[in-house]
């Protein structure tokens, strides 16, 4: 038998290699700009054409390429980086491992048009699947531009692997996004389509972050720093009253490299522990400094995953600044029914188990009296945490309720003025909904205001989780069958979910042709159009994608939205008094499902201030 292991040709290896480095158009715009940063640009412009399938050009005011380093800079494990296995262990650029401009060679149809300030003719290099199609002196700026056309022109498969224009074009702005975070100091500009997507300009750390993420990051970033023999530590994090359930605005930096690293991430969410409802995440920009031998960049093709020689000391020391920071600003979601003493609401965990208070009502109280502040030792409500709070007021709130039955005189409404007045739509004595989206309601330490949506949402997210752990169906309330047609996208989109909807309370078949049959729907939602239900269920499945590793709750969560008491719908008061009334039943009723604030107290001396 003849031996058959063979050298694989040049071009195939190329290919082989590239599949690692370049998955998809992100990746070039990636490695393009690391190469330009690594040529101490100033300015790099992008220039992208349908998502980068058709150019991804890359500008750069750099040092630029003599003519030969042109031609080389395409072989594979050719770099300029790094010269002695040594090197590898002390890698301060961002590139170093020769591989990027050869794999995207072997991909794609490059033109390569760089100079160097001391050249007075530069060099263009065009270069078509590993084969080099031409090169000649060329009249360019001092610098480096490379467009990368036709990508996986070559690779039929990779091309078709391709997923929508807006995701790759959103992943290439992520790419950008990291870069940018990382280098402030640096101009960037990005255009798609001819239309200009983005103009950074040169500034501070925080000031890109606010350039990238909006104005709003300004209220919420606190600083964070601290130095030690082993690490630099700087950056900000998000206040927790604004985590978010998507993990979008979540950088960690190494020596101005982004990078991924869960095991820190998890030292974050522990100190902040506490802080947070369910399955939300603050923001956070960490940059971390550490000398180049203390850390291993070798260990992914695309360099996100990095380890760290100190990685526990690191954890230990991340963790106290978030802490020390956190308590510096002293941000904690305490919703004080009195003034005194403080009272921590706790938040709901996982694990916490969930009372539901008894609420005693107090029979002889009248909500016309005037507040009778000797009253302190009237009977005391609630289990556990409930029994630390005073809650008084909120006895009366409910003791109000009491006497629904009965003749309740309306109070004298103030004069409001102009728009104020038609707002109101129903006044009790101690709730009157505004604007048909707020719920308001005197408390002892001023005014409570209550967001009637996701109040609700909490509500049912609460009874969704319980039903869905206790695998119970809920019932339902059938219909008249209801045949609804969709785009193609919203036919997958429900038939994927199909299960878990129907375990919410509906019942829905697949009926084929982009069509669903509705035969019933959750019985005690308030929203009385299946019709309206099922559009709203769509778009909460749409807008909110399902994220890996969050599957347990997430049909709760958009069935809660979904089924929700929508902003403007008027509430009768006792639709008011049994939203309010179930949702201090929650365990948690602080934050929505999706991590925003149900309630809100404005206080008195607020309110003394504005009418002084
Ligand atoms: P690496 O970045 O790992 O060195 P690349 O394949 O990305 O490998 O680039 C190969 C070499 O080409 C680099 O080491 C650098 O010398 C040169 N090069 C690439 N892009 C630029 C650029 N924009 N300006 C100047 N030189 C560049
Ligand atoms: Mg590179």
């Amino acid at each position: 038998m003849p031996d058959i292991i063979q050298l694989l040709p040049e071009s195939v290896a190329n290919q082989i290699a590239a599949g690692e480095v370049i998955q998809r158009p992100a990746s070039i715009v990636k490695e393009l700009i690391e190469n330009s940063i690594d040529a101490e640009s100033t300015s790099i412009s992008i220039i992208i054409k349908d998502a980068g399938r058709t150019l991804i050009q890359v500008v750069d005011n750099g040092k630029g390429m003599s003519e030969t380093d042109a031609r080389m800079s395409f072989e594979r494990h050719a770099t300029s980086k790094i010269r002695k296995a040594d090197d590898l262990y002390a890698i301060r650029s961002i590139g170093f491992r020769g591989e990027a401009l050869a794999s995207i060679a072997a991909v794609a149809e490059v033109v390569l048009q760089t100079k160097r300030e001391e050249d007075e003719a530069g060099t263009e290099i065009i270069i078509r699947a590993t084969n080099l199609v031409s090169q000649e002196g060329v009249a360019c700026n001092t610098g480096t531009a490379f467009s990368v056309k036709n990508l996986f022109f070559n690779v039929p498969a990779r091309r078709k692997f391709l997923k929508s224009e807006t995701y790759e074009f959103r992943l290439c702005i992520s790419e950008l996004q990291r870069v940018a975070l990382a280098f402030p100091n640096i101009e960037f500009k990005m255009q798609h389509n001819n239309t200009e997507i983005l103009h950074l300009l040169p500034c501070n750390y925080k000031q890109r972050i606010i350039e990238l993420f909006g104005k709003s990051k300004n209220q919420d970033l606190i600083e964070i720093k601290t130095n030690t023999t082993i690490a630099r530590i700087r950056g900000y994090i998000g206040k927790p009253e604004s985590a978010k359930k998507s993990q979008e605005a979540q950088f960690f930096f190494v020596n101005n490299r982004f990078m991924r690293h869960p095991y820190f991430h998890k030292a974050l969410m522990n100190a902040y522990e506490r802080l947070l409802p369910p399955n939300v995440s603050p923001s956070y920009f960490i940059y971390f400094e550490v000398e180049p031998e203390k850390i291993d960049v070798n260990i992914h093709p695309t360099k996100t995953e990095i380890k760290f020689e100190d990685e526990q000391a690191i954890w230990q020391i991340l963790h106290a600044t978030i802490r020390e920071s956190l308590g510096k600003f002293s941000i904690a979601p305490s919703i004080d029914f009195e003034t005194e003493p403080g009272i921590e609401i706790p938040v709901l965990t996982k694990n916490t188990k969930i009372n539901i208070p008894s609420i005693q009502i107090d029979p002889t109280y009248n909500p016309f009296e005037k507040e009778d502040t000797s009253q302190t030792n009237r009977p005391r409500t609630g289990k556990d945490y409930f029994k630390q709070a005073n809650l008084q007021n909120w006895e009366k709130l409910y003791a109000g309720f009491e006497n629904e039955n009965k003749e309740i005189p309306e109070p004298e409404v103030q004069k409001l003025f102009g728009d104020e007045a038609e707002s109101v739509i129903s006044v009790t004595p101690n709730i009157l909904q505004l604007k048909n989206k707020y719920i308001l309601s005197p408390v002892k330490s001023g005014l409570l205001v209550i967001d009637q949506k996701r109040a609700h949402e909490r509500i049912l997210y609460e009874k969704y989780l319980k039903t869905f752990s206790e695998k119970r169906r809920q019932i339902q309330q059938s219909l008249y069958p209801l045949v609804i047609e969709l785009s193609s996208q919203e036919h997958n989109l429900v038939v994927e979910n199909i299960e878990e909807i129907n375990q919410g309370g509906f019942d829905i078949r697949d009926f084929g042709n982009n069509t669903i049959v509705v035969n019933g729907c959750p019985a005690d939602i308030t929203n009385p159009n299946p019709k309206e239900l099922i559009d709203r269920l769509i778009d909460e499945l749409q807008n909110n994608p399902q994220q890996a590793g969050k599957e347990s709750d997430y049909m709760a969560v958009i069935l809660s939205k979904a089924s929700a008491i929508p902003y403007g719908k008027a509430l009768s008061n006792d639709e008011m008094r049994e939203l309010i009334d179930k949702l201090f039943a929650c365990g948690n009723y602080n934050y929505s499902p999706d991590g925003k604030p149900i309630l809100s107290i404005i206080q008195m001396e607020e309110l003394e201030k504005k009418l002084k």
